[in-house]
């Protein structure tokens, strides 16, 4: 191939591309906008990426924070103290729960009537007391 086929290669290719170019010219801006707006877009993208990592970390923090409260709630929430009335001589007095246990029996120490837990309660707590016992207080089955 010696330099005037080459360049005659190269004339008319380029001949072809000016030739052309009312074709492929709107096809050029076209790509280039569109890169351009591409690039914009995932600009912006990132930007969204960015407010959706916020969100996320935002919503993961009070999905914790929920978690924690929860867990809260469920150790450190129930009432542990609960004020017995005796139900023979009407003798109040407050008495802290057992949080592993319950309790089946008391005695009163006023009467000292012995008391048992009525209509199939759990505990004397449940039957007599002001609050219910703490696994009865967080919905668990009673022990
Ligand atoms: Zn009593």
């Amino acid at each position: 191939m010696n330099f005037n086929t080459r360049h005659s290669i190269l004339g008319s290719t380029l001949a072809f591309i000016i030739a052309t170019s009312c074709c492929w010219l709107p096809f050029l801006i076209i790509g280039l906008g569109g890169a351009t707006s591409l690039m914009a877009f995932s600009e912006g993208l990132e930007k969204f990426s960015g407010l959706f990592m916020t969100a996320g970390i935002a919503f993961l923090g009070l999905g914790i924070y929920q978690y924690y409260n929860k867990s809260v709630a469920d150790n450190k929430e129930a009432i542990l103290v609960s004020t017995l009335t005796c139900p023979e001589c009407r003798h109040k007095k407050e008495e802290t729960m057992p949080t592993n246990a319950c309790q089946y029996f008391y005695e009163c120490e006023n009467c000292k009537t012995i008391l048992k837990p009525i209509n199939n309660d759990c505990c004397v707590y449940c039957s007599y007391g002001t609050v219910a016992c703490p696994p009865i207080q967080l919905n668990e089955n009673c022990c």
